[in-house]
C-alpha cells in the first residue's frame, strides 16, 4: 500500500460522486472512473430528504440545491378516484427544525451536476468501462473496455445494479426484476382546469395495485414531474428502459382523478423503467474491494430514498475510514457494513412492500438521521 492509499470509485452516479467529493475533501487520494462518454439532464425528478442534505451540507452544495429544488410543505398521499387525502406528512419549515435540513424534490440531472461540478478538475475520467478488476493482494488492478489499465489501493464499487465489483465479489446473478415498471415524465406545469385539483407541491396517488407520484423538480414550480409503479408480470432484463406513451399512461390510469388525467395529458414524453432489485448480500467487501448504493443494496424506489441510501454509504465510509485510518482498509470495511446493512435493509424492505406515508405515520427514524453523529456499532465478530 503507498504512503497515501490511492482510492478508485467505479462510477460517478449519485453515490459514487458523493463519495468521490467527501474523501478528497478529507485528503485523500480519489480517482473516478465512469463508464458513459458524458452526463445528460435526463427526464426524472427526485426527492432529497434531511438525510442527504446534512451529507450535501459537508459537500458544499446544499444551499445550490436549496435553490434549484422545491420545497413542498408536507408530503400527501391521495385516495386515486375521489382525490381523499390519505395522509398528510408535514415537511417544510418543520423538516429544518425537526429533522435537521430542508426536505426538497429537484431535477435528477440538475442535482447529479451539482455533485459532479464539486469534483476537482481532473478526479474523474469518463469513458472509462471496467471490464476487469483483480484484488492482487498489495493492489488492485483494473481493466477498462478502452485497453487500459489501472492500479489502486482500494476500489469502491458505485457502479450501480449491474456492478461488475459485486460480481468479482459473489459471482455473475442478474438483479430480479420487480414485477414494476415506473413511468417518468417531466413536462411544464399545465395551468389547472375546472373539476380539477390545484398541483400539489409533493402528492402520492394510491390504488391497491399501483400508484403515481407527483412533484415540481424546480424551485419556480414551472416544471413537474411524475414517476409510477405499474404492475406488469414480464419484463426483458436487456432492456432497463423503453419509450412510453400516453396512450399507455391512459390505459393504466383508466378512471383515475381529472387531475391525474391532467397530468397524463401534458406529458410530451414519458418512458418506462424496470424496477430491480436484490436480495440483501452476504458480505458488502472482501480484500480492497468495497460496494456501495445500488450496487450492494438495489430497491424499489417507492421510498424514494435509494439514492439516499448510496449517498449515506459513502459518507459512513469516508467516517469508517476516519475512524480507524484507510491503511486498515478491512477493518474500516468491516465497521461500514456494520453500521449500514441494517437501515440499508430496512429502507429496501418498505421500499418492496411500497407503504412508505400511505397513512400518517412519523418518518423521523428516515428523515433524522444524521450520517456523521448516529453512535458506531462494533462489526459482530465473525
Ligand atoms: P447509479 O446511479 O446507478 O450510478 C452507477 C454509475 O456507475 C453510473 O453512472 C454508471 O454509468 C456507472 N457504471 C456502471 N458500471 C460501470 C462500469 N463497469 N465501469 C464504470 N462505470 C460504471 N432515489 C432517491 O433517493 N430518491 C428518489 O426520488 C428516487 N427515485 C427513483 C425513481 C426511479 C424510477 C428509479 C429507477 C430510481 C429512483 N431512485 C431514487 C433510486 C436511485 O436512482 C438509485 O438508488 C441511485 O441512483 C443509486 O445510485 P448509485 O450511485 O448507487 O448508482
Amino acid at each position: 500500500m503507498s504512503a497515501t492509499p490511492r482510492i478508485a470509485v467505479i462510477g460517478a452516479g449519485l453515490g459514487g460522486a458523493a463519495a468521490a467529493s467527501l474523501l478528497i475533501q478529507e485528503g485523500f487520494d480519489v480517482h473516478v472512473y465512469e463508464q458513459a462518454p458524458v452526463f445528460s439532464r435526463q427526464g426524472a425528478g427526485i426527492h432529497v430528504g434531511p438525510n442527504v442534505m446534512k451529507i450535501l451540507r459537508r459537500i458544499g452544495i446544499e444551499d445550490a440545491l436549496n435553490e434549484q429544488g422545491s420545497h413542498p410543505e408536507s408530503w400527501h398521499s391521495r385516495h386515486w378516484e375521489t382525490g381523499d387525502i390519505l395522509a398528510q406528512i408535514p415537511l417544510g419549515d418543520y423538516a429544518v427544525k425537526e429533522y435537521g435540513a430542508s426536505y426538497l424534490t429537484v431535477h435528477r440531472g440538475d442535482f447529479h451536476a451539482l455533485l459532479i461540478d464539486a469534483l476537482p478538475d481532473g478526479a474523474l475520467t469518463y469513458g472509462k468501462l471496467l471490464t476487469k478488476v483483480e484484488d492482487l493482494g498489495n493492489e488492485v488492478r483494473m481493466h477498462f473496455a478502452d485497453g487500459t489499465v489501472a492500479h489502486a489501493d482500494i476500489v469502491i464499487g458505485a457502479d450501480g445494479v449491474n456492478s461488475r465489483i459485486r460480481e468479482e465479489l459473489l459471482g455473475p446473478e442478474p438483479p430480479k426484476y420487480a414485477g414494476y415498471l415506473a413511468h417518468r415524465a417531466v413536462f411544464t406545469t399545465p395551468p389547472t382546469k375546472a373539476g380539477m385539483l390545484p398541483f400539489d407541491p409533493c402528492v402520492k396517488w394510491w390504488s391497491d395495485d399501483r400508484h403515481m407520484m407527483t412533484y415540481f423538480v424546480t424551485a419556480k414550480a414551472d416544471e413537474l414531474y411524475y414517476v409510477t409503479g405499474v404492475p406488469v408480470e414480464q419484463w426483458d432484463l436487456k432492456d432497463r428502459w423503453l419509450p412510453s406513451s400516453k396512450e399507455e399512461m391512459r390505459d393504466a390510469f383508466r378512471g383515475w382523478h381529472p387531475t391525474v388525467q391532467a397530468l397524463i395529458d401534458a406529458t410530451v414524453e414519458v418512458t418506462k423503467w424496470s424496477l430491480l432489485e436484490r436480495d440483501p448480500l452476504p458480505l458488502w467487501s472482501r480484500g480492497r474491494l468495497v460496494l456501495l448504493g445500488d450496487a450492494c443494496h438495489p430497491m424499489k424506489p417507492h421510498m424514494a430514498q435509494g439514492a439516499a441510501m448510496a449517498i449515506e454509504d459513502a459518507a459512513m465510509l469516508v467516517r469508517c475510514f476516519k475512524e480507524v485510518g484507510a491503511e486498515h482498509h478491512e477493518l474500516a470495511f468491516g465497521l461500514y457494513e456494520a453500521n449500514r446493512a441494517e437501515r440499508a435493509s430496512k429502507v429496501q424492505r418498505i421500499s418492496h412492500d411500497n407503504t412508505w406515508l400511505r397513512t400518517n405515520e412519523d418518518p423521523a427514524w428516515c428523515f433524522g438521521y444524521d450520517v456523521f453523529s448516529v453512535p458506531l456499532v462494533d462489526p459482530q465478530p465473525k
